[in-house]
Formats: C-alpha cells, structure tokens, sequence
C-alpha cells in the first residue's frame, strides 16, 4: 500500500539452456504455437518468440499482462559458449536435460554456472530463478536413465539459499505429447515476474515495453543474426 503501483506490463526474457538434442527448441515451439514437427533442425540464427500471457502474482494475487520473450539458442551449445547477449537481462532460465540422457543431465550444473558467471552473479545464484525440465518422457521408461528423485535432489542442492526459497521447481516434460509443457512454462513465467518486480525496486531506471494487443495475442518475431547480438534486454523490438 505505501509504495506506487508497479506497472501492470511487463516483457519479461526468458532463455532456455541445456545440452544440444535435448530439446529445447521443440519445447519453445509447443509451448509458442503448440506444434511438433519431430524434424532435428539446430536453430539457424538467432531468435526468440513472444507469446502473450496472463500471470497471476503469488504473492500479491495481481493478475499481470505480460510479454514473454522466449529465448532459443542458434544451436552454438555445441560448439561455443552462448556470448553474453543470450544471457544478458534474462529474467528466468529454463535448464533442460533429456531424461534419457545422463550427460545432458551432468551438464546442469555447467549450464548454470555459466549462465551465472556471464551475468555475474555469485556461484549460488541466490536470487535468481529456475525451473528445471526433464523432457522426452513419452520415450519408453526402459530407456529413461534419469530417475526423478535424482532430479530432485539435485534441484534441493541448486535451490539452496535462492529467493524463491527452495528447490528448483521440477518437471517432468514432453514437448511431443505436450505433457507439462504449458505448465513448467507458467511457473517459469511466474518466477519472472516475482523477480523481476524484486529487481524493478532496486533499479528503478528498468523500463517496460508496453503490450501491444491482446492477451491472448501470439506472435513470431525472427531477427537476423547481427540484430541479435545488438539486442539489449528490454528493448521495444517486441510488438
Ligand atoms: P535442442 O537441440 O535442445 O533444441 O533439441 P530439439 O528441439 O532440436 O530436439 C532434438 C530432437 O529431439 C529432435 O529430433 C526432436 O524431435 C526430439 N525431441 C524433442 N523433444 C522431444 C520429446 O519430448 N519427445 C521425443 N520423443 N522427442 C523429442
Ligand atoms: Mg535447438
């Protein structure tokens, strides 16, 4: 009540990180326009999608129109580091591992000390969100090699001391069958808004694009590659 009323428009920028194959771009693009092709296509150029939600804080109940800014990599995790374009002005990560695949899952924790150092936050990353999703789960179980108790304690440990105060949330994800999908993404989007209001009060010189539309509005943006790395976070290219 003593302090003004946060904007009700927010774009937010989410990155979604993990190993190559494990299916970060079928996620975005189940969660975005609710597709999979099935096809392995490494992303070519850079770009991200902005999809349209409504969120409803936890804390304070206030439904939130926002734009999510939903960044993919161009498939250089295989090859080099991201650059610190990705990264920079992320609000939430997604990390992903595929649930059969238990390098992809040993590789967590390298993609979140990287994306802490290229942010340059401390090694626990206190006060910043994640959601971890293990994906493909319609594959067979037999060939599953990342049991969920695992994952869990894993997200115990990498949770700890954070502002969300506990674990990681933990999904369990097909962007084949589309299980969970929607879901972890609006935790996700959930956790973003919290910090990003948390972070708003400390930096008050953040500004928020408006939302252009309807809520319920999708739309496609692709940028070009050098466009990409001029990008800053919260610019008004979206919308
Ligand atoms: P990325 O490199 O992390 O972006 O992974 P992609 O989204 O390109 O997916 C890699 C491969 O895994 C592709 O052949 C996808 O069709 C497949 N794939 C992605 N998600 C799933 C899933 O949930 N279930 C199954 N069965 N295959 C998936
Ligand atoms: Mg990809």
């Amino acid at each position: 009540a003593g302090r003004a009323a946060p904007p009700k428009k927010h774009m937010l920028k989410l990155i979604i990180l993990g190993d190559s194959g494990v299916g970060k771009t079928s996620l975005m693009n189940r969660y975005h326009s609710n597709k999979f092709t099935g096809q392995y296509k490494a992303t070519i150029g850079a770009d991200f999608l902005s999809k349209h939600v409504s969120i409803t804080d936890p804390q304070t109940g206030a439904v939130r129109s926002v734009t999510l800014q939903i960044w993919d990599t161009a498939g250089q995790e295989r090859f080099q580091s991201l650059g610190v374009a990705f990264y920079r002005g992320a609000d939430a990560v997604a990390l992903v591992y595929d649930v059969g695949d238990t390098k992809s899952f040993d590789n967590l924790e390298n993609w979140r000390g990287e994306f802490l150092k290229q942010v340059g936050l401390d090694e626990r990353g206190a006060n910043f969100p994640f959601v971890l999703l293990g994906n493909k789960i319609d594959r067979p179980e037999s060939e599953r090699r990342v049991d969920r108790r695992r994952a869990e304690e894993w997200c115990e440990k990498a949770g700890l001391g954070g502002e969300m105060g506990g674990p990681i949330p933990h999904f369990e994800t097909s962007a084949k069958t589309a299980e969970n999908v929607e879901g972890a993404f609006l935790e996700l989007a959930t956790l973003a808004v919290i910090h990003a209001e948390k972070n708003r009060q400390e930096e008050p010189m953040l500004s928020y694009a408006p939302v252009a539309g309807s809520d319920r509005r999708v739309d496609l943006h692709r940028q070009g590659s050098s466009s990409y790395y001029d990008n800053g976070y919260r610019g008004n290219d979206c919308c």
